[in-house]
């Protein structure tokens, strides 16, 4: 793997910080689920500008760029650098789009990326129901056929954003003699669909990030359906894909690294700044180690890409470390902070807004969201390490 950069290159990497440094008034604070007007405009600057949305036809509201993976790791970079607020990454943008790039109809395409991308409109993600997590395939949510439309009866549980989403894209069973991963449809509709009711669940943050959805005769026309009737098994999966990308993503795990680092610089106990301290120096540098591991096994998918050459072990490990080094980050921030880390919600001692104690709880969520540390230990010893499939219950 050759590191260096050409001379473009770097001229693209002076073109990013330029923008950066001219654009510092403009940087937006965070997104939330449903973003503010601030918010909204640095979006549509980024994707004006090529740095969201970048490769992303220009027909469908994105940028029209032809994929150039370095130079996407140079935005990444400056962005991590500069410590400005990247393009949206939420569940419509950096989970259905790509899905519908790759399987949407034309229609569905011009219909829903441009509107997504500027974050006109919000998603949520009806896969989780009471009985079906892991075990997504169980889903028991059922679509029946009538006339041009479904009508669809269920429930889903731990839908992120349902109370603040527009739109979800929702997996129904449409075809209930079929074997179980082979009944399934990926349907989009409004959340404002009569039948639709959704239930808060307050999460130990103190805020209600996820929710119960419930549908009573809900009426979607069939031609909502991405991918074909009963290929919605197919298609979750494109949509998971990318969901453990943007839950690993090593970019995001590298800022936070740098904000421990600068807390750590700046926060001092009886006149010893934190980061001199041997003992939370040495678990400083243990995370910093794996944050490093991370990005560089980024790189090396970054490379695979390029050469065309399958990712294997390295594409799979992504989600695990990502959610679990972010977890402990937010970990070592707290214990840094030591009394003040145990400070929550406001306060003039709060460090942060708070930010390290509500990540540190949300984080613990993320290594379930998205298939379970479990789950994801399953998949890279089966897929990655060719170790014997654990025993399977038969098909239903
Ligand atoms: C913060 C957060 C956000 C979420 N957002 C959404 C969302 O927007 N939309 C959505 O549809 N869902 C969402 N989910 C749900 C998430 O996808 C599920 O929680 C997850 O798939 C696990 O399913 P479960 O909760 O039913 O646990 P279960 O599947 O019941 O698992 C319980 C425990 O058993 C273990 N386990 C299960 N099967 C195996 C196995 N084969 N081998 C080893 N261990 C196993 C699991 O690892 C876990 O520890 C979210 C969850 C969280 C925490």
């Amino acid at each position: 793997m050759d590191l260096r950069l050409t001379p473009e290159m770097e001229a693209f990497r002076d073109e990013v910080r330029t923008f950066l440094a001219n654009h510092r008034d403009h940087y937006a604070g965070e997104a939330g689920a449903r973003p503010r007007e601030a918010a909204l405009q640095w979006q549509r600057l980024l994707i004006d500008n090529g740095y969201a949305a970048r490769t992303i036809p220009k027909a469908y509201g994105g940028y029209g760029a032809e994929p150039d993976i370095l130079k996407t790791r140079i935005i990444a970079e400056e962005f991590t650098r500069a410590g400005a607020p990247r393009g949206f990454a939420n569940q419509g943008i950096s989970m259905l789009v790509p899905t519908l790039l790759e399987v949407g109809s034309e229609d569905q395409k011009k219909r829903w990326i441009g509107p997504t991308l500027r974050g006109e409109v919000v998603w949520c993600q009806g896969y989780s129901e009471p009985g079906a997590g892991s075990d997504l395939a169980s889903l028991q949510t059922k679509a029946v056929e009538d006339g041009e439309d479904f009508v669809i009866s269920g429930s889903k549980i731990w839908t992120s954003t349902a109370a603040q989403a527009d739109m979800i894209f929702c997996l129904v069973r449409t075809e209930p003699d079929a074997a179980k991963h082979d009944g399934i449809s990926y349907i989009l509709f409004p959340m404002t669909t009569p039948g639709i009711e959704v239930r808060p669940l307050k999460t130990m943050t103190g805020s209600a990030e996820f929710n119960e959805v419930f549908f009573t005769d809900v009426r979607v026309p069939q031609s909502a359906v991405v991918g074909g009737r009963g290929r919605g098994w197919f298609v979750a999966n494109a949509t998971l894909k990318h969901e453990r990308g943007m839950l690993g993503d090593p970019n995001a795990t590298e800022a936070r690294m740098h904000s421990l680092i600068e807390l750590m610089k700046s926060e001092t106990v009886d006149g010893e700044r934190l980061i001199d301290n041997p003992v939370m120096c040495d678990r400083l540098m243990q995370l910093q180690a794996r944050v490093m591991a991370q990005k560089f096994n980024g790189l090396r998918l970054l490379t695979s890409s390029m050469t065309g050459e399958p990712a294997g072990m390295a594409g799979l490990v992504v989600k695990l470390q990502g959610c679990e080094l972010n977890h402990q980050i937010a970990a070592l921030a707290i214990d840094a902070l030591g009394e003040l880390g145990v400070l929550y919600e406001d306060g003039p001692h709060l460090r942060a807004k708070g930010s390290w104690q509500w990540n540190y709880m949300f984080d613990l969520g993320l290594i379930i969201g998205g298939g379970t540390a479990q789950i994801q230990k399953n998949i890279i010893a089966e897929r990655g390490l060719a170790l014997p499939r654990e025993p399977k219950l038969a098909s239903v």
